[in-house]
């Protein structure tokens, strides 16, 4: 305890870390129960073909309504799992909720994301593998997306644990390209399947700069290494004409929809099935 004025201490006792260490611990004790209560819902958000506009692919998003907070936002939850052991029970739970939902979807993609913490556990290809078994979900029909923190600091590691999974025949998408530090050498060091640019690159294009022409020159070089890509957080039909002239092959964010629950996706692959009659008249 660093009470007694920081006796010996290099921090000075202040009466605020307590109460942020209270905090956090009560947050994950709340998020350990709310796993075990099977109360971390999971959302979709669909993923589609820049020309067609069709939905090719839906990306699992996990939820979570804190008793008494409202909703958290996974990139506090999900950090919070991760560095209090929760993560490998929560991210099995949210592939096997998704992989349920998605069975009953025709063959459309499922993205699911994954935490390189998760890593850790020698046995996660495996349980991958069996939970896709027991969904009857094709591995083919599955992407699990990471970004690129671990690969940074174990790219050994990261590198064996990707293989694996490559093997039990999934593909791997880096998510969040242009957020940090990771080049396209990456891609290809690991065999990425798959490139997710990240949305504030996308919002960089509306303030200038030479945004345009990084974003042009990423692309390409994804592409001319044989890595398709995708762009999030398209939100105006600017954003995402722009991306179709760069070269995205798919694009995601609200201006085709939010994250939505299963019950939606459903609806929303019916209508883009319908024959185009009967979707005038209804
Ligand atoms: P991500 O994987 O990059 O997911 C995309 C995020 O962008 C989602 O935020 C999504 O709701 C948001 N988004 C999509 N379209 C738009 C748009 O047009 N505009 C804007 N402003 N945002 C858009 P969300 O759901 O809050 O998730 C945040 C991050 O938390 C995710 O980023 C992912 O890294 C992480 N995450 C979410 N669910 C899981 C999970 O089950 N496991 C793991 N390990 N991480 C997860
Ligand atoms: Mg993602
Ligand atoms: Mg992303
Ligand atoms: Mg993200």
């Amino acid at each position: 305890e660093a009470k007694g004025s920081g006796r010996g201490r290099y921090m000075a006792y202040e009466p605020h870390m307590d109460t942020r260490r209270e905090e956090k611990n009560q947050l994950e004790a709340d998020l350990k129960y709310a796993i075990e209560n099977d109360e971390i819902k999971v959302v979709f958000q669909p993923v589609v073909n820049t020309l067609t506009r069709r939905i090719t692919g839906v990306e699992a998003l996990a939820r979570w309504n804190r008793a008494g907070y409202g909703p958290i936002s996974p990139d506090i939850f999900i950090p919070a799992a991760e560095s209090s052991g929760l993560i490998d029970q929560l991210g099995l739970s949210v592939l096997r909720k998704a992989c349920h939902e998605a069975a009953e979807w025709s063959a459309v993609k499922l993205a699911v994301n994954i935490s390189p913490v998760q890593f850790r556990n020698p046995g996660f290809a495996a349980q991958v593998m069996s939970i896709l078994a027991e969904n009857d979900i094709p591995p083919s029909r599955v992407m699990l997306e990471m970004t690129e923190g671990y690969f940074i600091h174990h790219p050994e590691r990261a590198g064996t644990a990707i293989e694996k999974l490559k093997q039990i025949g999934v593909s791997i998408a880096l998510d969040d390209f242009g957020s940090g530090f990771a080049s396209i050498g990456y891609l290809r060091r690991f065999g990425f399947n798959r490139m997710k640019i990240d949305k504030s690159l996308v919002v960089a294009l509306d303030e200038g700069g030479r945004s345009l022409e990084m974003l042009t020159a990423t692309v390409a070089l994804a592409r001319s290494l044989g890595i398709p890509v995708t762009a999030e957080g398209i939100e105006t039909e600017d954003q995402a004409a722009i991306l179709q002239l760069c070269g995205c092959d798919e694009l995601q964010g609200y201006l085709f929809s939010r994250p939505v629950p299963a019950e939606e996706i459903a609806q929303l692959l019916d209508a883009q099935d319908a024959p185009v009659e009967q979707r005038r008249v209804s």
